[in-house]
């Protein structure tokens, strides 16, 4: 059997004990329908997990006792930062959903030259609805931590972040001689690495050469157009590939 895993807030867990919050309290009680007795696994954010024992099911309060604490095991060792260009709506959620499950630690939502205009940028309640899907895949892919879903920020002022806090990829499409391979094996094999993925239009020449000009290691992912919701994803697993990340469970 499943057992449901829910990332709480660190005051949810003090002196052995685990309080879900009002939201969790709900979808335990009424939805999952669990009951005094079942277990569950409390995440802290932090990379550690908690077996609990629930002694009391409502859909007020939820709650019971650590029987079992540990590190989680679903991080990868390598931090990837996938800095994705904003997408229409659902587009954009699936690079989120299935970055989560492969292991990206951090999302940075991207206005780029041909990134969507105003209307569908991140405004609070679409950034609220980004971390809940994070949170939703950290769950059910068994990941330690939900990633990191932050605010969109310009392509220069990412591109200026990304080239400051060590190696920085770039996907595109016109690359002629570079390859994913190639430019991963430039990297220390767990050292940290940001990606950037362009929008449905991809990035402009100027953009690509910026991004170069700053230090950004353009890289191609093979001869076919990937959508950008793909390609992000893919780079993504294949820097976690290099790194050994993905492997059985020690
Ligand atoms: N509209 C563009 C393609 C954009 S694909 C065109 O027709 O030329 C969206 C994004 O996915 C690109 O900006 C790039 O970051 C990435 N991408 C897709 N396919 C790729 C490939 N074969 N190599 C490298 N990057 C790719």
């Amino acid at each position: 059997v499943t057992v449901h895993r829910f990332f709480v807030p660190p005051e949810a867990i003090a002196a052995g004990r685990v309080v879900l919050p009002a939201d969790l309290a709900q979808q335990a009680a009424r939805v999952l329908r669990l009951r005094p007795g079942d277990e569950i696994v409390a995440l802290d954010g932090d990379g550690v997990e908690h077996r609990v024992r629930l002694d009391r099911v409502d859909s007020r309060r939820v709650e019971g006792a650590v029987v079992a604490s540990g590190v989680s095991r679903g991080e990868p060792g390598r931090r990837v930062t996938l800095y994705q260009a904003l997408l229409p709506r659902e587009r954009f959620e699936w690079a989120l959903q299935k970055g989560t499950e492969i292991g990206v630690a951090r999302f940075v939502p991207l206005q780029t030259a041909r990134a969507l205009p105003g209307r569908d940028s991140a405004s609070p309640g679409k950034l609220e609805r980004w971390r809940r899907i994070a949170r939703e895949a950290a769950e059910q892919s068994e990941r330690g931590r939900v990633p990191a879903v932050e605010e969109a920020r310009g392509f220069a002022e990412a591109v200026r972040e990304a080239a400051g806090a060590g190696a920085a990829l770039i996907a595109w499409e016109r690359e002629a001689e570079r390859g994913v391979a190639e430019a991963l094996a430039g990297l220390q094999r767990t050292a940290p690495v940001s990606i950037f993925v362009g929008p449905e239009g991809g990035f402009v020449q100027a953009e690509v050469e910026a991004a170069r000009a700053a230090g950004v290691v353009t890289l191609s992912l093979g001869p076919r157009i990937l959508r950008a919701e793909t390609a992000g994803p893919l780079l993504a697993a294949l820097a976690l590939f290099a790194s050994g990340d993905m492997e059985p469970r020690p």
